[in-house]
């Protein structure tokens, strides 16, 4: 199987048409989604209509999940709370009963699926370095669990030949084969926070044992465009540039 795996899309349909076409050129079976879907954006309801269209099997993220009333905003920071707000306000019921009947992990053949741990998925928590990861790598059945979340693309792991010790690494290219278990962070198509203003994806080969993540550019000033004439916050606008 040949897996993409997309981060974080926030609502970003300029970033998210720019990956599915380069996803297109590399064969891939099936495309999977670590969630957060909406939220930040100005496009939820064109973000929902290509995951049905190419049928992404997708978990939910806290975003989603506070957008159909299932989390409370109180700890969202203001620009985030106004747009859960109005991504409500803005998608119809359709599209409300499809966030809401999203499952909290998909188990797919060689991997599985979180936004934010395998072991409690409804808590949304973060993994942001190595311990955090422990419970859910000493959980994981198959070789990789993918992740988003904190919208920075890592690859935390345990090696074969030392199973007991976990690292991570940030390399773009990784081979799996010497790999026993690994926690995969895709990043964020819609709104990436390491500093680098470009879009991005995953690529898991299960035959070839090597996971990939991939970098593009796109047109930012676009989707700013459209994040100011929906009314967001300008600052939602603004990170965009600066990849934060
Ligand atoms: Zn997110």
């Amino acid at each position: 199987m040949r897996y993409a795996i997309l981060g974080d899309i926030h609502a970003n349909l300029t970033a998210l048409d720019t990956v599915l076409t380069a996803i297109k050129a590399e064969g891939v079976d099936r495309i999977l989604s670590v969630g957060d879907v909406v939220g930040y954006g100005a496009a939820p309801s064109e973000v929902i209509e290509r995951m049905r269209e190419l049928d992404v099997a997708v978990v939910k993220g806290n975003h989603d999940a506070a957008c159909v009333g299932e989390l409370d905003t109180t700890y969202f920071n203001p620009y985030a709370r106004a747009a859960v707000d109005w991504t409500r306000d803005s998608l119809g019921e359709t599209d409300l009963a499809w966030l809401r009947e999203l499952p909290l992990l998909q188990h797919l053949d060689g991997c599985v699926v979180a936004h934010g741990t395998l072991t409690s998925p409804e808590r949304y928590d973060y993994i942001q370095c190595t311990e955090d990861a422990d419970p859910s790598l000493d959980e994981l059945d198959v070789p990789v669990c993918f992740v988003g979340h904190t919208h920075v693309p890592v690859v935390i792991l345990r090696n074969a030949d030392d199973p007991t010790r976990t690292s991570y690494t940030t390399e773009s290219e990784i081979d799996m084969s010497t790999i026993s278990r690994a926690i995969v962070n895709v990043g964020s198509v819609g709104q990436p926070r390491d500093e680098m203003p470009f879009t991005g994806y995953a690529l898991y080969d299960t035959v070839e044992q090597r996971v990939w993540i991939k970098r593009l550019e796109y047109e930012v000033e676009r989707e700013a465009r459209r994040i100011r004439a929906a009314g967001l916050p300008g600052m939602l606008a603004d990170r965009l540039f600066l990849g934060v």
